[in-house]
């Protein structure tokens, strides 16, 4: 059956009135799942006045009530995990205990969030001269818009909205048209937690809506995560309409490989962060580098076996290790590079194209993938593939190493496998990159850390999530303040609260 989803603006589902839509599909079976409305302008301009209502009040409501909410909230993604789990897995194919990792992941910047009362406490200086006290206070911004990616729907509208909404503003998301029905989800369920209508909205749509958004005049900023050459454009597209706008970008992510690192746990690194969500993170690692022609030779010995082992499967099958990938387009492109790798003279080790599943003919698979010999001027290493494909490349030396994770165009995340922490050490001072893992594959930092790449994986200067989201999703008043004589307003006897 075919759903026809709605935008959720104002506490309530609403139709779309535009007549333009686009296909939902379940990536495991290849199946139309849903028709997604996408808004015309007027559409967004009516869901931006809508929030910008909401943000007035709840930009007035105490800290510790925001913060209330938002535990509530907390506890409701505790129960709804794993409904929510197969919601999002069905739009987007990844696996059940991937997509309960991202929940978490997203439910850990709830929880931080919770913790707005103490963030977002200002600065003060008692009586800097003459009697005048100086203090700093942040206040929110209205509206902002959040435009997320089909990759993580649930774990990235959590990281930007659940700071967006603590910092008093109202959160306007605009998903991915790929994986809908999760955001839905986050919208109700923000609701039943007792926000207040109209302070957590969702808009769907493609480029129209993410223009509309972009040439608001009462948007103030806006919070983006996707591709590189879309991010770049809303960065600069905001930032001529005076917005401020912090875009998390594309990534190629090496691992080098030391010649002494353990193997099997620099192996079974790889198979996880290369293979994991079909390559389809933006911290999944790309490039293994071994150092040496004789690290790279038992770094294969061991991980082409590990690779040729993992298995192709739907979402809700339990020995799936690579799950679909998101379209039939995406499939057919990252297809198309592997035989662009070949061409380019690549050693493919093992071709995961034409990979089918019994019962599952139709959906979007292609099973692991490992290049040897891949040299920077290939195409499958300037690109970001964004699929199951792992390319091996083995300079001789660690500073050969260094160099080419450093003229990389992306520098999102990066690790080291050593035993040696004089190198660890070095390399996390030499590489330029944002988010470096020693012995960690997936160095995504906890909530109460920023995140962020570097180079052209990130625009803009704030880190999602940690102390940076608050700098972001608010601005700052500074006051100077002199009172001459006490206030004398009365006594009130009962145990002061703030109800
Ligand atoms: P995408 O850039 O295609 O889409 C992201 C958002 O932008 C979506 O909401 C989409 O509707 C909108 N959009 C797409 N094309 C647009 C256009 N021409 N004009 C205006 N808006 C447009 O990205 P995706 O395919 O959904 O996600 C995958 C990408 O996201 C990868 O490059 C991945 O590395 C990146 N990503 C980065 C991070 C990070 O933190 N750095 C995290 C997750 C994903």
């Amino acid at each position: 059956m075919t759903e026809t989803l709605q935008h959720f603006i104002g506490g309530k589902y609403v139709a779309g009135e535009s007549g333009r839509f686009g296909d939902v599909f379940n990536p495991s079976t290849g199946e139309v799942s849903g028709k997604l409305p996408y808004a015309t302008t007027a559409e967004v301009d009516a869901a931006v006045r809508n929030s910008q209502a909401a943000a007035e009040e709840w930009g007035k409501t105490a800290v510790p009530k925001r913060s209330a909410v938002i535990f509530k909230m907390r506890e409701l993604m505790v129960a709804r995990r794993e409904q929510l789990a197969e919601v999002l897995c069905k739009e987007h194919g990844k696996t059940k205990p991937d997509a309960l990792g991202e929940i978490q992941r997203g439910i850990d910047v709830v929880e931080f969030a919770a913790g707005v009362p103490h963030l977002i406490k200002g600065e003060f200086n008692s009586n800097i001269g003459g009697g005048i006290d100086l203090y700093s206070i942040r206040e929110s911004l209205g509206v902002v818009a959040g435009i997320t990616p089909f990759n993580f729907p649930v774990m990235i509208p959590l990281w930007m909205g659940a700071m967006a909404i603590a910092c008093g503003n109202a959160y306007l998301n605009k998903p991915s048209e790929r994986d809908p029905s999760a955001p839905n989800m986050l919208a109700e369920m923000w609701k039943e937690a007792g926000l207040p209508d109209g302070v957590w909205n969702v808009i769907h749509g493609d480029k129209e809506a993410v223009d509309a958004l972009l040439h608001h005049p009462d948007v103030p900023a806006v919070s983006f995560v996707g591709s590189t050459p879309v991010g770049e454009y809303i960065y600069q597209e905001g930032s001529r309409h005076n917005k401020r706008v912090q875009a998390f970008c594309g990534a190629k992510n090496h691992m080098v490989i030391m010649p002494d690192a353990d193997m099997d746990q620099a192996v079974n690194a790889l198979v996880g962060a290369g293979y994991g969500s079909a390559g389809e993170r933006c911290m999944a690692i790309s490039v293994a580098v071994p150092v040496g022609k004789e690290t790279s030779e038992r770094l294969i010995e061991k991980l082409a076996p590990a690779v040729e082992g993992l298995k192709i499967g739907a979402w809700d099958d339990p020995d799936a290790d690579i799950n679909a990938l998101i379209t039939r387009q995406a499939k057919e492109r990252v297809e198309g590079l592997i035989q662009r790798g070949v061409d380019e003279g690549a050693k493919l080790l093992i071709d995961g194209r034409g990979a089918t599943l019994q019962g599952y003919e139709n959906g979007y698979y292609v099973g692991g993938t490992l290049f040897d010999q891949v040299t920077t001027e290939m195409e499958i290493y300037k690109t970001e593939i964004f699929g199951p494909v792992l390319s091996v490349m083995a300079p001789s030396t660690y500073e050969d190493a260094v160099r080419m994770i450093n003229d990389h165009e992306y520098g999102n995340g990066v690790a080291i496998f050593t035993r040696d922490g004089d190198a660890a050490r070095s390399f996390t001072d030499q590489v330029d990159v944002g988010m470096i893992g020693v012995n960690v594959p997936i160095p995504v930092p906890m909530a109460f850390h920023n995140f962020g790449g570097a180079k052209r994986s990130k625009f803009g200067d704030t880190q999602m999530h940690g102390p940076e989201s608050i700098r972001f999703f608010t601005k700052m008043k500074t006051v100077s303040s002199r009172w001459p004589s006490g206030i004398k307003d009365g006594y009130q006897l009962a145990f002061p609260t703030n109800d």
